[in-house]
């Protein structure tokens, strides 16, 4: 039989054979593969998202690993510096400062809905509590020049005004004048009511306790700027003002506008003009 009588050599032919094309088989299979992962590679997307994943990635671990450390330096340094510098503070303090230049006079009657803080003087008196201090510095200040200064004269109600003006009314009718006569002559001395700045409570008549009241006036009219005070009713203004001349009537502007009203000699109204 031919099958039974193979020689070793063509047996030895079949397995080199057999053990080379399992030894190709093996081969292409991994050729295959590798081909096919080099090929995506330059061609697919793929890569591209990975790197842009990994940058993405690390960019989102790294957030974590810095963002604990970051904020504790950053915030304190960065958070107290700032808000200094943005909110200007400024608008809460002009219009505290628009009180003391109010504007009251017989063609300016008061603000009808015009509040006042008071504090009242030894004597009884009262006055603005924002002009306590500066009015009690110009006192021991004159006191301390030998004068007897007294506030004869503060805040007024409405009310107070009103009896002052029909008081002296009804005193100029018993000297014979008409109603309508005695009217125009007190107000020529008395403020309309409404129109007085006894109502303010910024303003103070200062009498003399001591016979020397000329020497207190004309201390008043040289040093009460200094104080925020200014002379309201100067001799030869009163076309300006609408009253008389008075030497004891003082009224608080603030230190600012009293130093330029009295180097200008000019009254209230035409300081604000
Ligand atoms: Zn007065």
């Amino acid at each position: 039989m031919n099958n039974q009588q193979r020689d070793p050599k063509t047996i030895g032919k079949i397995r080199r054979t057999a053990a080379l094309l399992i030894l190709l088989g093996v081969l292409g299979f991994a050729g295959f593969r590798c081909t096919g992962k080099l090929r995506e590679k330059p061609d697919g997307s793929g890569s591209t998202a990975t790197l842009s994943q990994i940058t993405a990635t690390e960019a989102q671990s790294a957030a974590p690993a810095e963002s604990p450390a970051a904020p504790p330096t950053d915030a304190p340094t960065e958070a107290p510096t700032e808000p200094p510098t943005e909110p200007p503070t400024e608008p809460p303090t002009e219009p505290d400062e628009s009180w003391k230049l109010t504007l009251v006079n017989r063609w300016n009657a008061l603000p009808e809905d015009y509040d006042v803080s008071l504090v009242t003087l030894s004597n009884g008196r009262s006055v603005d509590e924002r002009i306590y201090p500066d009015l009690q510095a110009m006192f021991d200040a004159a006191r301390a020049a030998g004068l007897s200064p007294m506030v004869r004269e503060g805040f007024r109600t409405h009310s107070d005004q009103e009896a002052i003006m029909n008081e002296r009314i009804a005193g100029y009718e018993a000297e014979g004048y008409s109603e309508e006569e005695a009217r125009q002559k007190a107000e020529e001395y008395v403020a309309i009511p409404g129109t007085s700045e006894h109502e303010l409570g910024l303003a103070v008549d200062i009498n003399s306790t001591s016979e020397d009241a000329w020497g207190l006036y004309n201390w008043l009219a040289q040093n009460a700027h200094e104080y925020g005070f200014i002379l309201r009713y100067p001799e030869g203004k009163e076309s300006i003002t609408g009253i008389d001349y008075e030497p004891w009537h003082y009224r608080y502007v603030g230190k600012e506008a009293a130093a330029e009203i009295y180097s200008q000699q000019v009254t209230l109204e035409e300081y604000l003009q």
